[in-house]
């Protein structure tokens, strides 16, 4: 394969060894049948079951179509798939879950809406199959990050993504940590589109996201996109400043005109406790951004690669195109 593929297709794995059989098999036929050169890039996020050894196989059937990045632990899906930005040739880029609640048949009309001179395809989920709590808090984040972003888009959450190959390189040159692709990509897309695709339950295995997970996610999201949560407090605290101003003076009058009282002392609690928690909250929300700064500033490999299949095929496949820098 001399020349870059026109799609490359990015699947994050992480302990996905029973879904994967199926994923392959409709994958490879639905790419097949597009008819466009085409390469998928698995990167295995460290998992711990058979994963890894599945990708292998895989590989070596399909070595011409086929790249497998070996991560060597997990460091999530978003860096997962920032690695399969830097592996990916394609000339177009998709990504996808490995779980197949995105089908793959899709990727078509992704495909095609690019045609169209969009260089950000997002998506909608159709009729989402997830648990009640995961959609109904999914709609409120996606209520909060509407408000406090710039980014518009309906569904953040949803992976069935593509983008062109500026987009990626763009985000290729960023050095982030903690971040969130949909919303890092959507900053750089000049012509953004969305279009709706269809949602099935997990084909096999369990969700990768506890609780605690999407809640570190979400504030990845924000934190990398806005200060206005920062800028609120300062806001929070004007408010508080006046309000207080006020109170005292109205203290002072009252002391003069009603004498010395002393009652109240459960309301005192009560608003200071309510001021205290907010106050924890601040510096907590401070922490968020300031433990990101940390991880940044420290400079640390953002992950660790063990082997890539097929990067040395393509170099000596080639041998016509010089070395990528
Ligand atoms: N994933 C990953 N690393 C992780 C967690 C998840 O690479 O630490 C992959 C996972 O294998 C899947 C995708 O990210 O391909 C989405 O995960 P999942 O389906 O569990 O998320 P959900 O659909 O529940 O949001
Ligand atoms: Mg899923």
């Amino acid at each position: 394969m001399s020349s870059p593929p026109s799609v490359s297709v990015i699947i994050p794995v992480y302990n996905e060894e029973s879904g994967l059989p199926a994923l392959f098999q409709r994958l490879y036929a639905a790419l097949d049948q597009l008819g466009v050169s085409y390469e998928v890039v698995f990167v295995n996020d460290g998992s711990v079951d058979r994963s890894a050894a599945l990708l292998r196989a895989q590989y070596q059937q399909r070595p011409d179509v086929t790249r497998v990045v070996l991560f060597n632990g997990n460091f999530g899906q978003h860096l997962a798939i920032m690695a399969g930005f830097e592996h990916a040739r394609g000339a177009r880029i998709v990504t996808l879950d490995a779980d197949l609640q995105n089908p793959p048949e899709e990727i078509g009309r992704l495909l095609a809406a690019m045609d169209q001179g969009h260089d950000y395809v997002g998506t909608i989920r159709r009729m989402r199959r997830d648990t009640a709590f995961r959609r109904v808090a999914s709609r409120a984040m996606n209520r909060l990050r509407e408000r406090i972003t710039r980014i518009r888009m309906t569904d953040q959450g949803c992976m069935l993504r593509a983008y062109s190959r500026d987009i990626i390189d763009a985000i290729n040159a960023c050095r982030e940590v903690n971040t969130f692709i949909p919303a890092l990509a959507y900053t750089f897309a000049q012509r953004p589109t969305e279009i709706e695709v269809g949602h099935e339950d997990r084909a096999a295995g369990e969700s990768k996201y506890s609780l605690y997970k999407l809640i570190r996610l979400n504030f990845d999201l924000v934190t990398g996109f806005s200060l206005v949560p920062l800028q609120m407090f300062s806001l929070f605290g004007i408010v508080i400043s006046l309000l207080s101003v006020l109170f005292v003076v109205f203290l002072a009058i009252r002391r003069l005109v009603v004498g010395p009282e002393a009652e109240g002392l459960f309301t005192l609690f009560g608003i200071a406790f309510f001021l205290i928690g907010i106050a924890l909250f601040g510096i907590g929300l401070l922490g968020e951004y300031v433990g990101r700064i940390y991880q940044q500033v420290r400079q640390r490999p953002r992950y660790l690669i063990q082997a890539v299949l097929g990067a040395e095929d393509s170099n000596t496949a080639a041998p016509a195109t010089p070395p990528a820098g």
